[in-house]
């Protein structure tokens, strides 16, 4: 594993619970001062609590002038030099059913809201020694899964933008990745099995196996397993590697 620089400070949105809790806990591991951010104070002080982060600002990463806000007053603290776009929303429906409000909702926080942070933080970031981004996209970005076809294109999306602006800013300091994690062991797919077993009527074991079957391991990745991938692309010697999309996924895709 490839160490951070001393005293780096890294921004996780949705790092109070699952995969970004597990990004933000790993980073203050490795050394870094971390702030999280997302909706709900409960949670993010919860995360400060247990000292897997050491500040908490509450925003919609959807509302483009509030996540500003909240990265502006991360910086006061100490400038960013790490950002994780984690936060994010899944939502199911056949497609006949997926209404634009549905579209809306997905691309609003599973894209929009990596955008507003990218842009937020890297105007001070390219003045930063050097840079780390990392967009936790999914598998949903890198194929298909029936009845979730606004989610899939809102991550997509997000690995096409991270693609086109590791290349913008291919000639600086800084680096932007996506990390693909598979179906992962946490409240978004604890939310999937519940759907599963209300409408098919199938045990929660049985759930679980229809989700875990697509990961050729035919298991559920765990959050610490994202983690780690992410805490190697923050490191000193994942220099050269940017504008890739990362699969954690057991050899799914
Ligand atoms: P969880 O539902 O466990 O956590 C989601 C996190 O995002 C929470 O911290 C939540 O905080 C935050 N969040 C959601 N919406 C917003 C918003 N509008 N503004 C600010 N924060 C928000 O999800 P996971 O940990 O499983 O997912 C994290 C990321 O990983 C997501 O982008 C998801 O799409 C992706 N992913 C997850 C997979 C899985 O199987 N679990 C697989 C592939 C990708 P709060 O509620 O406090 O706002």
């Amino acid at each position: 594993m490839s160490a951070l620089p001393r005293s780096s400070h890294a921004l996780v949105t949705g790092g109070g619970r699952g995969i970004g809790r597990a990004i933000a806990s790993a980073l203050v591991g490795a050394g870094a001062t971390v702030t999280v951010v997302g909706r709900n104070r409960a949670t993010l002080e919860d995360a400060v609590a247990a000292g897997d982060a050491h500040f908490a600002d509450v925003a919609d990463v959807a509302d483009q002038a509030a996540i500003a806000a909240a990265i502006a007053m991360a910086s006061t603290r100490q400038p960013i030099d790490i950002l994780i776009a984690n936060a994010g929303i899944a939502e199911s429906a056949p497609f006949a059913k997926s209404d634009a409000a549905l579209y809306k909702r997905m691309i609003d926080v599973n894209l929009m809201g990596v955008v507003y942070a990218f842009q937020a933080v890297l105007p001070a970031m390219k003045d930063r020694p050097r840079g780390r981004i990392v967009a936790i996209a999914s598998t949903a970005g890198l194929r298909g899964y029936a009845y979730v076809s606004a989610y899939s294109a809102a991550k997509h999306a997000v690995i096409g933008m991270v693609r086109s602006l590791a290349l913008e800013l291919a000639g600086t300091q800084i680096t932007v990745n996506a990390v693909c994690p598979g179906y992962t062991d946490t409240d978004l797919v604890a939310g999937s099995i519940d759907n599963i077993m209300k409408k098919t009527g199938r045990s929660r074991e049985q759930a679980i196996a229809e989700l875990s079957r697509h990961n050729p391991q035919g298991r559920l990745v765990t959050p610490a397993e994202v983690a780690d991938s992410v805490l190697w692309l923050c490191g000193e010697g994942a220099s050269a590697i940017t504008g890739q999309a990362i699969a954690v996924a057991g050899g799914e895709v």
